[in-house]
């Protein structure tokens, strides 16, 4: 297993060695009321990957106890989940609803036992009678009930003489426990519905915590993992399974925390409204997080796994940002898929001097995959005197460093010949309806020897030969942050534009069914939608992160001549970067195959001797290759700008030993920066400085909980709110703590403090 192992594993590793249980049986749970989403991707993945890394199995359970919301069109939705994202259950699905007559059978026995009655009481008296946080509930007179006459009404209870809410079963447990969970639970209810799969056979149905620990005991489960909000069930589950003095081995609840994503909702119930209320095509609308909605749009799954293994597991509930998605089907797809051209919004350029051959179009070799690492691969694109360009890529008032086409500045034609503008032809209105220009014919790209200077090249494509597309861009579903209602949709996710043109090879050679449109960004080609007449591409995500801090005009251009050094994450991804020499490419897939970089990451590594052979050798100090290539690739490489090694302040077990302390948990990332700039004034090490200056992380809760307690006496009104369902505030209190520590404070300490704090 790798060095970084998440606490389940732990436990599970702790558990085999101790011989706990022979094989490593896990479940993932859903109930089939809605198309699974991102969420349940990442339960998904641990419950699956869990098993796989441990040689046991995976159950696909239908936790079908709710007969009025299931439906065997979720039943598939869930299947096809699971299949997509690569993992498979062994022989067959399982279901809850076919242990009802075991479960039945153990709840008979907690009668006979006397650990379970029929209360009779209606459901404004049960919660009544629950008490409060402060205050121990009291039990109902119907807890007197003799095990005869307990046995008779929970028979007639599921023989349907009873109405719905008159009777329900109950364990006996406390009704003055601590935990108010435990203060005697329901068990069964009654529910005259016609069930998916046991159609009318029922009219009893168990609740969750009576079903699901049964269920995983039924099944042999060894690890039963859940979302937080079950912690304080675990007491029920063990419960019941030890009061009914089952034969070990039996399950035991773990629980991990939920995954939330900002600009997103992921509760089923709140996706079914979007549905039924047509605010989206369906379920599998490409702007849902479903995980139908991501393949549809087309993300690949790789995508998806990277994600869940980068927000990892964790004990504390927090928001992960919708960037951090993006970032990851941007960087599945930078490596993978061919880039070609196409214009989305086109405006007729006719090229004056220009004569094909032959009367007829000449055609430009491109490669498909003129990437960071190249691959075979290529297409013919036929350039004729009509083509189209962009029509942002032309204009006629420029400003300050506009880069594209202008009355007054060439610009290159990706894979072909500069162009000059020489008229602009308008409408009566003064719209821009066609360009005429000329072209150089000694600067074909590749042997360019015109002398002409330009600073961008552009996408195009031939005007006669061009494809006409329909291509359905996307953005994010909601507006806000934390979406809370239907007014936070955003208005303007979906776009249609019904003619793009794109170069023919496109449609013709169907090279991948993903594509990069140079300059647009990632395009997926509609899975339902798209006929030869009626070709229809869907918008995976853009080339950058759109919704990062606006960025200037000139930042959109392409560069062709690097004046400046430009930021090296962003030459990756969408720069015309030299290729790798055979040396770089073989560090570049060693880096991203067997010590598991980003290709980012890798790519800067690789391409720098210096900052890879420095790299390398913090690695024979330290086996933590992420955590090393994260400082060496941005904070050493920014120093190494206007410096040479030799003249560097600190060496490799400096940078080793100050990884060491991160990993370790002794300080924190953000402090860890700080350090870092000390050491490079005054080479300095790094355990010397933490001590001097005392920064070393605080863990400790006793330290952590009064500066918590001071901020929420000082925020009344933010803590209501925050109880009130604004979730955004649980970054606030976060932000507070951290700053009130100097940045000290152990942020997973911190989240875990306060998720309790409040929600206590
Ligand atoms: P929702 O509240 O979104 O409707 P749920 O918890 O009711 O979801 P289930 O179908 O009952 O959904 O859940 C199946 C499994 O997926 C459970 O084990 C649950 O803990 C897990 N799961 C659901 N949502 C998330 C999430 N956001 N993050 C991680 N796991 C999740
Ligand atoms: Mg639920």
């Amino acid at each position: 297993m790798s060095e970084n192992k998440d606490f389940l594993r732990a436990i599970v590793e702790e558990d085999l060695k101790k011989g706990k249980y022979k094989e490593i049986i896990t479940r993932f749970p859903p109930e089939p009321n809605g198309f699974p989403h991102i969420g349940h991707a990442k339960s998904i993945c641990i419950n699956f990957g869990i098993a796989r890394d441990y040689n046991g199995y995976c159950n696909l359970r239908m936790d079908d106890t709710n007969p009025t919301t299931e439906d065997t069109k979720y039943v598939e939705a869930l299947k096809d989940a699971v299949k997509w994202l690569g993992f498979d259950w062994k022989e067959k699905v399982y279901y809850t609803s076919d242990y009802f007559p075991k479960i039945y059978e153990y709840a008979v026995q907690l009668v006979k036992m006397g650990k379970a009655y029929v209360d009779s009481l209606n459901e404004e008296e049960i919660r009544e009678y629950r008490g409060t946080v402060t205050q121990a509930g009291r039990r109902s007179k119907y807890a007197e009930r003799s095990v005869e006459e307990n046995l008779d009404l929970l028979e007639k209870m599921r023989k349907g003489e009873f109405k719905e809410g008159e009777h329900i079963l109950r364990a006996k447990i406390d009704m003055g426990a601590a935990n108010m969970k435990m203060r005697d639970p329901l068990l069964y209810r009654i529910r005259h519905a016609h069930h998916f799969r046991t159609q009318d056979e029922w009219c009893i149905y168990p609740m969750y915590d009576f079903a699901h620990c049964l269920s995983d005991y039924i099944e042999g489960v060894s690890h039963s993992i859940c979302t937080l909000e079950f912690e304080n069930n675990r007491d029920i589950y063990d419960w019941v399974l030890d009061t009914l003095k089952l034969e070990p081995p039996r399950p035991y609840q773990h629980e991990f925390a939920r995954l939330g994503i900002n600009y997103t909702v992921m509760s089923k119930r709140k996706l079914l409204e979007l549905v039924n209320g047509n605010y989206v095509s369906g379920w599998d609308d490409p702007r849902m997080p479903t995980i139908a909605g991501y393949k549809r749009r087309g993300y690949t799954p790789e995508s998806i796994l990277n994600f869940c293994d980068q927000i990892g597991i964790a004990k504390a509930n927090s928001m992960v940002d919708v960037s951090q998605l993006e970032f990851c089907i941007r960087d599945d797809l930078n490596t993978k898929v061919p880039r070609v051209m196409c214009v989305l919004d086109p405006i007729k350029v006719v090229i004056e001097n220009y004569e094909a051959p032959n009367g007829k179009f000449e055609e430009i070799e491109a490669s498909y995959y003129p990437h960071d690492v190249p691959k075979e691969g290529s297409r013919k694109i036929p350039f004729s005197n009509e083509i189209f360009i962009e029509r942002e890529d032309f204009s006629e008032n420029p400003v300050k460093g506009y880069n594209r086409l202008t009355p007054d500045q060439p610009v290159r034609l990706r894979h072909a010949y500069i162009i000059t503008c020489k008229e602009v032809i308008k409408d009566d209105n003064g719209n821009i309806i066609q360009i005429n220009a000329t072209y150089h014919p000694d600067s074909k790209s590749g042997q360019d020897k015109s002398g002409i200077k330009v600073k961008s090249a552009i996408q195009w494509t031939c005007a006669k030969k061009a494809k006409k597309i329909e291509v359905r861009l996307y953005d994010r579903l909601y507006k806000n942050e934390a979406p809370e209602s239907l007014e936070d949709l955003n208005p303007n996710s979906l776009s249609i534009i019904k003619d793009a043109y794109i170069e023919p090879a496109v449609i013709e050679e169907k090279a991948d069914e993903r594509f990069q449109f140079e300059r647009q960004g990632y395009f997926y080609a509609d899975p339902i939608d798209y006929t030869d007449e009626n070709p229809v591409f869907n918008k995976i995500v853009g080339l950058k992160d759109s919704w990062a801090k606006k960025s200037k005009t000139e930042e959109n251009e392409t560069q062709v001549k690097v004046e400046k050094k430009p930021e090296v994450k962003k030459e990756v991804i969408h720069g015309e970067a030299q290729a790798m020499s055979d040396e770089q490419k073989a560090l570049f897939e060693k880096y991203t195959t067997e010590l598991k970089l980003n290709s980012e990451v890798a790519n800067i590594l690789a391409r720098d001797a210096q900052l890879s052979s420095f790299y390398e050798e913090c690695l024979t100090h330290l086996n933590s290759p992420v955590g090393l290539a994260n400082i060496v690739a941005n904070d050493v490489a920014k120093e190494l700008k206007d410096k040479e090694l030799n003249e560097l302040k600190f060496k490799t077990s400096q940078i080793a030993e100050l990884v060491n302390m991160i990993d370790e948990e002794t300080i924190s990332s953000k402090i860890a920066k700080q350090v870092f700039e000390q050491m490079c004034e005054t080479g300095e090490k790094p355990k010397a400085i933490v001590e001097a200056k005392g920064l070393i992380q605080i863990s400790n809760p006793e330290d952590i909980l009064p500066i918590i307690d001071e901020i929420i006496v000082k925020n009344p009104d933010n803590v209501e709110k925050y109880k009130a369902g604004n979730q955004k505030l649980f970054g606030f209190f976060i932000g507070q703590v951290i700053k009130a520590t100097g940045g000290k404070a152990n942020p997973k300490v911190v989240n875990e403090l306060v998720t309790q704090k409040l929600n206590s």
